[in-house]
C-alpha cells in the first residue's frame, strides 16, 4: 500500500495534488511520501518484533538526508555500502552504533572512517579485507566490530543482475570456508567477531530462498558457537520484494518475512538484522514526468517524455517494469491504445515502455512512474548534461524540496579547464 492515491480524478502524493507539486518544482521531479516511509519501515519493525532486533534501512536504494532522517527519528539503523553513504547517513544524524558497514571494497581511508565515527559492526567480504580491518583498528587502538559475509550458494530466483547469493557471486565468502575465516578473524588483533551476515539478493518475490539461507546460518551458528566464536547478532541483509504492477501477484508481505526468520533463527537467541532497501523506499516514491511530444510512427506511436534513462535507469538495465498513469485520471472506460513510452536520451535503450496501453495524452500531460522510490534518483546521472531529477518529500498536506534541481551553470561549472586551453 501506498499514499498516491486518485482523488476527484486526479493523483495526489498523500494530501497534497501531485501537480501542484509539478507546477511549484517543474519537471521531472520524484516524490516521496512520509506516510508510506513509515509505514514500511513499521511493518518490518513489528514483523520482528518476537526478538531483539534493528531495522538498518539499505540507503543505496535512496539516500536523500531527509529520507534517511525520517527512518531515523522511527527508530532505524542504516545499512550503508560505501564512505560517502557513511558520510551522509553521519550528516543525517545517524548515530554510529545504529550504522552497519558492507559493501566488497571497502578502502582503508573508509575503514578508518568508519572507525572514528564510530560503527555498529563491518560486516566482512574477503579475507583481505577481514586483515585491513584488523591492521587499521590495531594501529588506532581500537576494536572493530565485525560480522563475515557468508555466501550460502543459494538461487534467488531473481533478476541476474541482482541476485548475490549463489557461489558464482562476487559477494561473500562460501559457507563452506567459514570456520577457518572465523578462526582467523578470532585470532586477528583488533576484531571483535558480533554474528554472521548473509545476503542474496534483491527483489525476491519468494520466501523459499530466504528459508533456504537462513536454515543454513542456523546451522553455521551452532558451528561456529561451538568453535568458541561468540554469535550473538544475525545479519540477514534485504532483498524482499515489491509489487511492481498492481495486477501481478503480491510477493510475501513482511509479516510472512518475519515469521520465516523467527522460524529459521528464533530459537539462536540472537539478535536480529536486517537491510531492507527496496521495500521501504519503492513504493514511497513516484517520478513525475511531463509529455513533450505525441510522435505518430510507422506502425507504432511514440509518447516523448521528459524524463529519460538517465534518471530512472532501471527499464534500460533490468528490464524492469514500472506502472505509467496520468497524473489527471483518465474518465471510467476512456479509449486506451498502445504506445512507446521513450525518453530524449539519444540512445534506443531509452525506452521506458513497448506498446504500453494508455489513455489519450497530449503535450504538456503529467503522467507517473509508479514505485520509483528505490534504486531511482540515487542511479540517476547527468547523461547528455540533463540536470539531476529534483527531489520533493511530502507529509500530510506540506511538500518541501528535499534537493533542488541544479542549473546549468551549476552543472557546467564543475568542470575546469587546464591551464593551457
Ligand atoms: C542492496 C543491498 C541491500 C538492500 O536490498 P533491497 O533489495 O533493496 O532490500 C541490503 N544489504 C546489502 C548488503 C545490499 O547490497
Amino acid at each position: 500500500m501506498d499514499h498516491f492515491l486518485y482523488r476527484d480524478g486526479q493523483l495526489y502524493a498523500e494530501d497534497v495534488p501531485v501537480a501542484d507539486i509539478a507546477a511549484a518544482v517543474g519537471s521531472p521531479v520524484y516524490i516521496y511520501s512520509t506516510a508510506t516511509l513509515l509505514r514500511h519501515f513499521r511493518l518490518f519493525d513489528e514483523a520482528l518484533a518476537w526478538g531483539p532486533h534493528l531495522v538498518c534501512y539499505a540507503m543505496k536504494a535512496a539516500s536523500n538526508q531527509a529520507i534517511l532522517k525520517t527512518l531515523a527519528e522511527a527508530g532505524a539503523g542504516m545499512d550503508v555500502v560505501s564512505g560517502g553513504e557513511y558520510a551522509r547517513a553521519k550528516a543525517a544524524g545517524v548515530p554510529g552504533e545504529r550504522i552497519v558497514f558492507s559493501g566488497i571494497g571497502k578502502t582503508r581511508d573508509e575503514i578508518r572512517a568508519a572507525l572514528i565515527g564510530g560503527v555498529r559492526q563491518f560486516n566482512i567480504e574477503s579475507e583481505p579485507e577481514m586483515r585491513v580491518i584488523s591492521e587499521i583498528a590495531s594501529s588506532m587502538g581500537v576494536i572493530a566490530p565485525v560480522t563475515v559475509r557468508v555466501n550460502p550458494d543459494v538461487d534467488a530466483k531473481t533478476h541476474a543482475k541482482i541476485a548475490t547469493g549463489k557461489s558464482e557471486n562476487k559477494f561473500g565468502i562460501p559457507i563452506a570456508k567459514a570456520r577457518s575465516v572465523y578462526a582467523e578473524a578470532a585470532a586477528l588483533p583488533g576484531l571483535k567477531v558480533v554474528g554472521i551476515d548473509v545476503h542474496i539478493g534483491s527483489q525476491l518475490t519468494d520466501l523459499e530462498p530466504f528459508a533456504m539461507a537462513y536454515r543454513k546460518v542456523a546451522e553455521l551458528t551452532e558451528v561456529l558457537r561451538a568453535d568458541g566464536h561468540e554469535i550473538s547478532r544475525l545479519d540477514l541483509g534485504g532483498g524482499l520484494g515489491i509489487p511492481y504492477t498492481r495486477s501481478n501477484e503480491a510477493p510475501p508481505l513482511p509479516v510472512e518475512y518475519g515469521a520465516v526468520v523467527q522460524r529459521e533463527l528464533g530459537h539462536l537467541g540472537c539478535e536480529i538484522e536486517i537491510e531492507p532497501g527496496r521495500l521501504i523506499a519503492g513504493n514511497a516514491g513516484i517520478l513525475v514526468s511531463k509529455v513533450i511530444y505525441v510522435k505518430e510512427g510507422e506502425g507504432r506511436n511514440f509518447l516523448i517524455l521528459d524524463a529519460a534513462m538517465n534518471d530512472l535507469i532501471r527499464p534500460a538495465m533490468y528490464d524492469a517494469h514500472h506502472d505509467i498513469v496520468p497524473v489527471i485520471e483518465a474518465k471510467a472506460g476512456a479509449e486506451q491504445a498502445p504506445f512507446d513510452i521513450v525518453g530524449p536520451v539519444c540512445e534506443s535503450g531509452d525506452t521506458f515502455a513497448k506498446g504500453r496501453m494508455m489513455p489519450a495524452l497530449g503535450e504538456g500531460d503529467l503522467v507517473a512512474f509508479r514505485s520509483a522510490g528505490a534504486y531511482g534518483s540515487v542511479m540517476a546521472s547527468e547523461y547528455n548534461t540533463r540536470a539531476l531529477v529534483p527531489e520533493v518529500l511530502v507529509r500530510d498536506d506540506q511538500f518541501a524540496v528535499i534537493r533542488p534541481r541544479p542549473s546549468f551553470e551549476d552543472m557546467i561549472n564543475r568542470d575546469s579547464l587546464p591551464e593551457w586551453l
